[in-house]
């Protein structure tokens, strides 16, 4: 009798201490190495499940008319994109819930991954739209360069790095990343250089294509944490692609040539009206095909992973000034609140915000040069004011808005 209670067994499992390599004492028991380890693999388990459902929630599955909505709060104009970016979006995460709801039918139809290809001039919104979906969405999201990628074994960066700056914008989090967006910028710059005279390597061209294929069309790929260029003693995480959506966008210079030849005729000036068709010949883009963008150097297999293709509008006058106050954090509320801040109230005479765009339009910066300009307009208020305590309201003159600008070093970067 006293011997049995000497005994030391585990407590859930019944081992004799002889009979395990750790027996682990508790208050009132013990725990054998054995038993420690699977309880370690149900609580893994238990926390992925948790985790899985938990992320779900979090993910705000519109329809596109929503997310549309929702675009339009942000970006203004580029309705087409909108609406193509919305479908690609929800049918994307409607494939997600699928695949999570792991209910398997044997006549189950699989649902293809929307990747998507965004063309349109540099500073038209593509990462604007991107950014703004993810956001819709409540999904990790990054912006990958695809100039910064070269083949392996050559200077430059790694394709998998691009998955390095999802796992950062997830913190970490694989789970999470698994679900994000991420958009590849100048997806142009990697088109084969066909006309290339060199006899060196396309090592940032087609080399760089194939090495996308896996990453778009998805599979488990080793991720260097910390991205740049893959090394033997680093640790890698293994992130699966599957249900990543990428979003890819170019300005494919010059590739109204291409749509402009397909189509049979010059790229500007006449409009050809056979078969009744009306063609609009200052915005080419919008009849793109996968056709177009083949012959502009991208392979086949990289476009047929990248399934939706869309396109951005030219920014006009009129779409300029309604950037510069329309979106939800347009520009002028943005300095509006700066202000604020400081307890000033400021405003616009009635001609700046027009001369602004219509600077913009010169300098041909685009939306991306509306805050260059508000910048240079407003820089000497936004140094001063703050210490000065009399100043409670601001008018900003014409007068003082092109004084301004013309003192700035912008005015000076004037394109010829
Ligand atoms: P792209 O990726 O096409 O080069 P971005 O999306 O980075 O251009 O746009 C640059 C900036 O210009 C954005 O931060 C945004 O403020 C502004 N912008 C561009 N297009 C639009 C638009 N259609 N609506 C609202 N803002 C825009």
């Amino acid at each position: 009798m006293a011997k049995e209670d000497k005994e030391i067994k585990c407590s859930f499992c019944g081992r004799k201490k002889q009979e395990t390599e750790i027996l682990i004492a508790g208050i009132t028991g013990h725990i054998c190495n054995h038993c420690v380890m699977q309880a370690q693999t149900i609580v893994r388990d238990e926390v992925i499940e948790k985790k899985n459902s938990s992320l779900f929630s979090s993910l705000h599955l519109l329809k596109p008319i929503e997310i549309k909505k929702h675009l339009d709060e942000y970006v203004i104009g580029q309705d087409d994109a909108k609406k193509v970016l919305s479908v690609a979006v929800y049918n994307h995460y409607k494939r997600l819930i699928k695949f999570q709801s792991k209910t398997v039918h044997k006549d189950d139809v699989e649902i293809d991954k929307s990747n998507v290809i965004m063309v349109g001039e540099t500073g038209t919104g593509k990462t604007l739209l991107a950014r703004t979906i993810a956001k819709v969405l409540n999904v990790p999201f990054c912006i990958a360069d695809a100039t910064v990628l070269t083949e392996a074994g050559y200077v430059g960066e790694d394709v998998e790095s691009i998955l390095s700056r999802l796992l950062q914008a997830a913190d970490f989090d694989v789970a999470a990343a698994e679900r994000g967006i991420v958009f590849i910028d100048e997806i142009d710059k990697i088109a084969r250089k066909s006309d290339n005279p060199s006899i060196t390597r396309d090592v940032s061209g087609e080399g760089v294509q194939q090495g996308l294929l896996k990453l778009l069309e998805g599979s488990m790929v080793a991720v260097p944490p910390q991205g740049g260029r893959k090394h033997p003693e680093q640790k890698m995480i293994q992130v699966n692609t599957k249900n990543i959506l990428f979003i890819c966008g170019g300005a494919f210079d010059g590739i109204v040539r291409n749509i402009s030849k397909r189509m049979q005729m010059q790229a500007v000036g006449y409009n050809i009206n056979k078969d009744k068709v009306n063609i609009d010949s200052d915005n080419l883009l919008q009849y793109i095909t996968p056709q177009d963008l083949k012959s502009f150097g991208l392979i086949p297999e990289l476009i047929g992973r990248l399934p939706v293709l869309t396109y951005l509008n030219p920014l006009d006058a009129e779409t300029l000034r309604r950037i510069l106050s329309e979106p939800k954090n347009a520009l002028i509320k943005q300095y509006f609140h700066l202000f604020e801040m400081d307890g000033i109230k400021i405003s616009f005479e009635k001609g700046v915000l027009d001369f602004i765009v219509e600077k913009a339009m010169e300098f041909k910066l685009g939306a991306r040069g509306l805050r260059s300009i508000c910048e240079a307009i407003l820089m000497d208020l936004m140094f001063d004011t703050p210490s000065d305590a009399s100043v409670k309201e601001i008018n900003v003159t014409l007068r003082y808005a092109k004084e301004k600008l013309k003192k700035s070093l912008l005015n000076k970067l004037k394109v010829a």
